[in-house]
C-alpha cells in the first residue's frame, strides 16, 4: 500500500531497520507508547514529519485519575515537570457560587508537552524524522518505506498518526463520523497575572440558546488562560463575532466572569478548533493497531482524549508481551487488543459523555427540557442550602436536598456523585 502524495524516494535507498515494534507518529500516545516499551527492553523505531512537535491547540487541561497513569506508565515525573498542578477549583452555576473542587487537575500547553516527553525519550529510541510513503503490514512481518527510501521492518506495526488520514488511508482503515462537527474548542489567554488571580475557575453556560457549556480559566505557568466549549460549528457567523471581540461577548454571555476576574482583557489570539466524533472502521487486521485520536476522537470538553490515550498505551503494553511469546501477529492477536474490557469502556465512557454534554445543552425536545429542569432545581437548592448554612442558620433549616437524583454526567461529562438529591 502507497502513501501516492508522499513519493519522493530518492534513487539509492538510505539503510534497513529491523525493530519489534514500529511507531508512527510521535504525538502523546506514539511517544509514551514509545517511552515505556523502550523501558520494558523492547526494540523501537519511532518515526514523525516533525522533530519538533508543530505548535497547534489541543489539550490543556487533564485530571488526577489521568496523572495515575502516567505514574503507572513510569513517566509521572516527566510529566510532573512539564504541568502546572491547581486545586480548588470554584465552580459557578447560574452566575452564583455552585461548588469547590478539590482536584488535583494539571494545566499546560500541548505542544510543549509533547516536546517535553520527546525529550525525556529513552536513549535506545531515536526519533526518526520522515514520513511514510509506503506501508505494507501481514500476518508475520510489516514494513514501511519512507519518503528518503529507509525502510524499517517491525513484528509490529502502531499508528499513532492522531487526525491524520494519510497512514490509515494507505492500509485501508476508514474514519467513521459519529458526530460531524460536534463541537468548537477555544482558547485564549486572560490579560491578569496568575499572582492577582486566585482559584482556578469554571463557569456554566445558563442559557440553552447560548449553546456553551462551560468555560474555564486556569493558571499555565505565568499565563491565565481560558477554554470555552461552544456547540457550534465553524462556519456560524457568532465564531467569527467571537474572535473580534471576545471580551465583549463573553461579558454579554456571562457577566460573572467580570466579577471574578476584574475587567479583563483578552491577551491572544482567540484559538478555534472543530471536532467531530469519530470512530474506525476496519482495524481488526493482521499485524497493525492504531490507538489515540488515530483510533477515535470524542469532544475535547469532557476531557478524555487524554485519558483513552494513556488507556490505549497502558492496554497495549499488557498484552505486547504475550504476544511476542509466540510466533505472528495475526489479528487474532491484535483484536484482544480493541475487545479489552478496560479500553472498550474509556473509549464507550469518552463517547457517551460527549453526546449527554452536547444534549443537556442544547437539545430542546420534552425529554432534554425535564432532565434540565430536575438538573438545574437540584443545583438551585444546593446553592439555596449552601447560603442557609453561610447565613448562620441551623442546618436543619436549610432545605432538605435528598431524593430526586442528578443525572449521572453533567455538562462536562463529569461522573457525578450518587447525590445531591431533591427534597423527599
Ligand atoms: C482543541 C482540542 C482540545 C483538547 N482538549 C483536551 C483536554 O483538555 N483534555 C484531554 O484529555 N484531551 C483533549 N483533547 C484531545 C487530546 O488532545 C487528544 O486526544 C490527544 O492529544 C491525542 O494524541 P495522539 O498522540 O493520539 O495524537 P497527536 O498528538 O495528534 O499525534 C499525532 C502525531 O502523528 C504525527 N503524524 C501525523 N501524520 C503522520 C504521518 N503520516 N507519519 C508519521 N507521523 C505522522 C503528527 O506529527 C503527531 O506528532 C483536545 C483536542 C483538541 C483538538
Amino acid at each position: 500500500m502507497s502513501i501516492a502524495e508522499d513519493r519522493e524516494t530518492p534513487a539509492v535507498p538510505a539503510g534497513r531497520t529491523e525493530v519489534e515494534v514500529a511507531i508512527v507518529g510521535a504525538g502523546l500516545a506514539g511517544t509514551v507508547l514509545a517511552t515505556t516499551l523502550a523501558n520494558a527492553g523492547r526494540k523501537i523505531a519511532l518515526v514523525d514529519p516533525h522533530r519538533i512537535h508543530h505548535d497547534e491547540f489541543r489539550a490543556e487541561k487533564t485530571r488526577a485519575e489521568q496523572m495515575g497513569l502516567f505514574e503507572k506508565l513510569g513517566l509521572g515525573p516527566a510529566f510532573r515537570s512539564l504541568v502546572t498542578p491547581m486545586t480548588d477549583i470554584n465552580v459557578f452555576r447560574f452566575g452564583k457560587f455552585f461548588e469547590r473542587k478539590e482536584g488535583p487537575e494539571f494545566a499546560f500547553s500541548y505542544t510543549p508537552l509533547v516536546n517535553g516527553l520527546r525529550s525525556a525519550l529513552p536513549p535506545q529510541v531515536p526519533l526518526t524524522v520522515g514520513k511514510v510513503a509506503e506501508v505494507t503490514t501481514g500476518p508475520d512481518r510489516q514494513r514501511l518505506v519512507l519518503t528518503d527510501g529507509s525502510v524499517i521492518e517491525a513484528r509490529l506495526l502502531v499508528v499513532a498518526t492522531g487526525y491524520s488520514e494519510a497512514v490509515r488511508r494507505a492500509i485501508g482503515v476508514e474514519r467513521i463520523d459519529e458526530s460531524k462537527a460536534h463541537s468548537l474548542s477555544t482558547g485564549f489567554d486572560l490579560a491578569i497575572s496568575p499572582r492577582e488571580f486566585g482559584p482556578p475557575l469554571t463557569f456554566y453556560g445558563t442559557r440553552v440558546a447560548d449553546r456553551i457549556p462551560f468555560i474555564t480559566i486556569f493558571r499555565i505557568g505565568e499565563r491565565m488562560r481560558a477554554n470555552m466549549f461552544v456547540y457550534r460549528t465553524v462556519a456560524d457567523p457568532w465564531v467569527r463575532d467571537f474572535r473580534e471581540n471576545p471580551q465583549k461577548m463573553l461579558l454579554e454571555l456571562m457577566p460573572e466572569i467580570a466579577e471574578r476576574c476584574g475587567n479583563f482583557a483578552i491577551a491572544s489570539e482567540v484559538d478555534v478548533r472543530q471536532v467531530s466524533l469519530t470512530t474506525t472502521q476496519g482495524h481488526r487486521r493482521d499485524g497493525v493497531v492504531f490507538i489515540g485520536d488515530a483510533f477515535a476522537t470524542t469532544c475535547p470538553a469532557q476531557g478524555d482524549g487524554i485519558h483513552r490515550v494513556l488507556t490505549d498505551v497502558d492496554r497495549l503494553t499488557t498484552h505486547i508481551p504475550a504476544w511476542f511469546a509466540t510466533p505472528g501477529m495475526a489479528a487474532d492477536k491484535i483484536c484482544v487488543f480493541y475487545d479489552d474490557p478496560i479500553k472498550v469502556a474509556a473509549d464507550a465512557k469518552a463517547m457517551r459523555a460527549s453526546i449527554y454534554a452536547r444534549q443537556i445543552t442544547v437539545e430542546t425536545g420534552l425529554e432534554w427540557r425535564l432532565r434540565r429542569l430536575r438538573n438545574n432545581t437540584a443545583r438551585r437548592l444546593m446553592i439555596l442550602a449552601r447560603r442557609f448554612r453561610e447565613a448562620g442558620k441551623p442546618s436543619d433549616a436549610a432545605p432538605a436536598v435528598t431524593g430526586v437524583a442528578f443525572d449521572r454526567t453533567d455538562e462536562a461529562g463529569q461522573e457525578l456523585p450518587a447525590g445531591p438529591r431533591l427534597g423527599t
